[in-house]
């Protein structure tokens, strides 16, 4: 390939802030909202107008995993920020049905279904408010370039937007981009698995369809009565990470939307008034690079229901795929530990999110989007509490990241039972 030599410049440091959240998804927008109310000045870095990542940039309109889907699911193992949300959102009648079978939940505190279909416009809503609240410095339209890194240590961040581009300097930076973008560009180990070597679900476009005039009988995926989402185009898994890779799979997509529809109409000939309304400005893709950290989830950690000592998040979502089927956990839930967060190699930088250190089998159970967010709050309460106490991520006191978790309103299943404890 030829090479061009960009000349170096000097460029504006436009934030010297406490941690910078890179990437607005779910886990991003959780991580900058709980870094933010634990009082470290925080600035989060998106490169959409408003947040929501998978969940609205891609219309992924059905947020899964507050509890197991099948017996036994006494449990709600996510609570906190994503709980929140949801509550906001009933608040707002931003709830449709979801396309689960499951069990009905009053949509109480403690009391939340598996799965809930989200009214994407209403998500981004909630989601920049609660931003705006806690005090988030939210810098939109921006796109991550580059890491800073200075004797192993994360500085800051290289970013370009509308105003050129500069630099961003934070003590702490997460990593919420879904890609491990910081982490990759900081020298962070990571890897990537090939469709090859493991069986990888489709990549797809969804799109909205809006009823016409006389509402069809029956129930569609995230049905909000006068419109719903409907799964749109698959196409084969690509490497997200590759820019040749994902502008043809866009352009395989979305020259297949219109016949997708065509055939779905032909198969419910009720939808023949029913119209694409919308389909998002960006192609669903699930997976790419996971990051090297101190610690990497493994699949008898997931199917086993292992507890560890430093747990920050649960996860009770089925594993979707890897086995051929939607294998559900014989368990209330696996935890998360802190050390899935916290790269090897370099300071001042944890990461959140689908990009966590895991193998591919716990990954398609925590990658749905609320055991995301519970990832998220973790990231970035160990964020703030960083700034706090002078500590490196890889040493905060994991015993004070608990305390300040539970007191936020999350999930951890703490203290342990003596039962617990013994296995
Ligand atoms: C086809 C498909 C179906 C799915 N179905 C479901 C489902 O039904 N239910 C469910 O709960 N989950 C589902 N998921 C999984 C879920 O959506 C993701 O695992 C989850 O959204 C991951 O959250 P995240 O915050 O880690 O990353 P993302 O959602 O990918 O968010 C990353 C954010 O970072 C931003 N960003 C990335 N790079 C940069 C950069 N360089 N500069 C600035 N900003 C950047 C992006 O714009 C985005 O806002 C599905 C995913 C796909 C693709």
């Amino acid at each position: 390939m030829d090479t061009y030599h960009e000349p170096a410049r000097d460029i504006p440091v436009a934030r010297d802030a406490d941690v910078i959240v890179v990437g607005g998804g779910p886990a991003g927008l959780a991580a900058a909202v709980a870094s933010a109310r634990n009082g470290a000045e925080t600035v989060l870095v998106e490169k959409f107008g408003y947040l929501g990542g998978t969940a609205t940039a891609s219309l992924m309109a059905c947020i899964n995993g507050f509890r197991n889907q099948v017996e036994p699911d006494a449990t709600q193992t996510v609570r906190g920020i994503a709980e929140e949300i949801v509550l906001e959102l009933k608040e707002m009648d931003g709830l449709g049905r979801s396309p689960y079978d499951q069990k009905e939940y009053p949509t109480e505190p403690g009391q939340l279904a598996y799965s809930y279909a989200i009214d994407t416009e209403k998500f981004k809503y909630v989601t920049m408010k609660m931003c705006v609240e806690a005090g988030v410095d939210l810098l939109l339209h921006t796109v991550f370039c580059d890491s800073i890194v200075q004797d192993g240590r994360v500085r800051g961040v290289i970013v370009e937007n509308k105003s050129g581009r500069s630099a961003l300097m934070g003590r702490v930076v997460v990593d919420a981009s879904g890609d491990a973008d910081v982490a990759a560009r900081a020298g962070v180990p990571f890897w990537q698995t090939r469709h090859d070597e493991a069986p990888r679900l489709n990549d797809a476009l969804m799109y909205r369809i809006l009823f016409g005039s006389d509402r069809p009988e029956g129930t569609y995926r995230c049905d909000f009565s006068e419109s719903a989402v409907v799964w749109g185009p698959g196409v084969e898994p690509i490497d997200g990470t590759n820019a040749d890779e994902l502008s043809a799979a866009e352009v395989e997509a979305r020259l297949r939307v219109f016949d997708d529809f065509a055939k779905k109409q032909a198969e419910h000939p009720e939808l023949a008034d029913a119209t694409v309304a919308e389909t998002p400005p960006l192609l669903g893709i699930r997976q790419t690079r996971f990051v090297e950290g101190e610690y990497k989830l493994t699949a008898e950690d997931a199917l086993e229901g292992r507890l560890f000592d430093d747990v920050v998040a649960i996860s009770s979502c089925p594993i979707i795929h890897y086995y051929g089927y939607r294998r559900y956990l014989e368990h209330e839930g696996y935890d998360i530990p802190y050390g899935c967060l916290v790269p090897k190699d370099r300071d001042g930088l944890l990461v959140a999110g689908r990009c966590i250190s895991s193998e591919q089998q716990p990954y398609e159970s925590h990658r749905a989007m609320v055991p995301i967010m519970a990832i998220g709050q973790a990231a970035g309460t160990a964020a703030a509490l960083c700034c706090l106490t002078g500590a490196q991520p890889r040493d905060l006191d994991g015993g004070r990241l608990q305390e300040t978790l539970l007191a936020d309103g999350a999930e951890l299943r703490l203290p342990r039972t003596p039962e617990q404890d013994d296995s």
